[in-house]
């Protein structure tokens, strides 16, 4: 598997630690609302990656926390803790609030086939490990206390900005207009580990520490989560852009300092989704959920191809016109499985290239485009069906696109079974009608619609494409 690692800006091999297996973090989801599409891309490209890597024939140890706490509403250690902002807009306790939306958090996965990682995290569940951690970074002298806070001293670093491509202005988001800067720090890109003091006295979840009834920064909880449960030397560590600073510089700062050696080798980082009016995001209370999809009419697995079909590492637009062309791809594509004859063996030894060149294209900085083109030049090969068939089930192993189901389920709405010949030139007719309509020559499109009805084949538009069976 070669990786864009942040760090280097470079593609390099993954070779991990421990020959084998790959430990791999995971930043998940502050749980103050409901996630939105542009989330789930991280969340989606990771599991993708997790799975390329399984389909490789790593083991994948990998872990996510759930940010119940401490993520405040500024990078600036100012603002108030976005999960009390949530409860009190929802009128709940900072506890109910976590518990419904990290639940409705993985619906929304589970309804994108992205697997939950084997271990899920609440930071609320791990202070004393955070307490552990801030202790022996104030011992070692790369923390101290002002005004009541613990701050990590980044001073005492030999090199605080390791991500190759930042600049002023990516570091300037730690103290954006608006933002008043915290005083009690001696220099401003220094942060905090724990807060006993913050202007939002009523801050609802707080505990016993060695300096005062307080509650942890947001970057602490990641790298004590992934040190107790992945070990003191990571492999690979995801999130979204956006995360790349300061959250995760601030990671390394302290999971360094703490280990007193390198610590994580590579960083994977998903670019924003974006719609037209820019970055789709939480805060700003973004409506585009895996809810609103499946309102409208989307199969959310419509959502999953979107995603593949681009690069992690581009900024990807969406719109509900490019995901009509995914949803438009997705029945092609599973009406096309569920022509293939179901009898027979597979050829394995057939299936064997096809496999190398499916492995290959993940392996090529998670290339889902290239290995979707691999899909596609399968199914229009001279394989019989029942390689094609394997290799289907085999290749969505990664995809999770639940291609087999859906092209089952598409099978049965055709009921009786038609030939393949047949459908395939039913195909090619709904198609060419496809094409007269988007060119508005809407004399062509009728003429097609009635050919297609002397043959007794019934047309349904839907969100997900063009469905169509032939009557009794
Ligand atoms: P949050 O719940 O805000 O902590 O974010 C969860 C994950 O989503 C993090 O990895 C973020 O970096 C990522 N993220 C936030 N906004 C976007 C976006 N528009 N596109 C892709 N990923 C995002
Ligand atoms: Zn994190």
């Amino acid at each position: 598997m070669q990786l864009t690692n942040t760090l280097t800006m470079k593609k390099e091999d993954i070779i991990p630690h421990q020959p084998g297996i790959i430990k791999m973090y995971t930043c998940g989801p502050t749980v103050y609302g409901y996630a939105h599409i542009g989330n789930l891309r991280s969340y989606l490209m990771e599991d993708v990656l997790e799975k390329a890597l399984r389909y490789e024939g790593f083991q994948v140890q990998r872990a996510m926390n759930i940010t119940d706490v401490g993520h405040l509403t500024s990078d600036a250690d100012t603002g108030e803790d976005k999960m009390l902002k949530g409860a009190k807009r929802e009128h709940k306790s900072v506890l109910e609030l976590a518990d419904f939306y990290t639940q409705a958090f993985f619906q929304d996965c589970q309804k994108l086939n992205i697997r939950r990682p084997d271990i899920v995290v609440p930071a609320t569940g791990c202070i004393s490990d955070f307490i552990e951690m801030v202790s022996a970074l104030l011992d070692k002298g790369f923390a101290y206390l002002s005004g009541g806070n613990v701050y990590f001293d980044t001073s005492k670093l030999e090199n605080y900005y390791v991500f190759g491509n930042q600049n002023a202005e990516d570091l300037a988001v730690g103290v954006r207009e608006g933002v008043e800067s915290d005083t009690n720090k001696r220099s401003k890109t220094d942060f905090v580990l724990w807060f006993t003091k913050s202007k939002f006295e009523d801050q609802e979840l707080k505990w016993d520490s060695p300096w005062g009834l307080g509650y942890p920064g947001w970057h602490i909880e990641c790298s004590a989560i992934s040190v107790k449960n992945l070990g003191e030397y990571l492999d690979i560590h995801c999130g979204g852009i956006d995360n790349a600073f300061p959250h995760h510089t601030n990671e390394i700062a302290q999971s360094e300092a703490y280990l007193g050696h390198p610590w994580c080798k590579y960083w994977f980082h998903i670019l924003h989704l974006n719609d037209v009016g820019g970055k789709i995001s939480k805060s700003k209370g973004a409506k585009l959920t895996v809810s609103l999809l499946e309102e409208k009419g989307y199969d959310p697995l419509c959502y999953r191809l979107f995603c593949l079909q681009s690069h992690y590492r581009k900024p990807l637009v969406f719109s509900f016109e490019s995901l009509d062309n995914a949803a438009h791809a997705y029945g092609k594509l599973t009406a096309r499985i569920s022509a293939l004859a179901k009898e027979g063996e597979p050829d394995t030894s057939a299936a064997k290239p096809w496999q190398e060149k499916y492995l290959a294209a993940l392996c090529n900085d998670v290339n889902t485009s290239q290995a979707l083109t691999v899909l596609y030049d399968m199914l229009k090969s001279d394989l019989d069906d029942a390689t094609k068939r394997f290799l289907v089930a085999d290749f969505d192993q990664v995809l999770s696109l639940d291609l087999l189901d859906a092209a089952e389920r598409l099978g049965a709405a055709q009921s009786p079974a038609v030939p393949e010949e047949l459908a395939r030139e039913i195909e090619a007719l709904i198609e060419k009608r496809a094409q007269a309509r988007k060119a508005k020559d809407w004399a062509a499109a009728d003429a097609i619609r009635d050919e297609l009805a002397a043959r007794r084949v019934v047309l349904k538009d839907t969100p997900n494409g063009v469905e169509w069976h032939i009557e009794g």
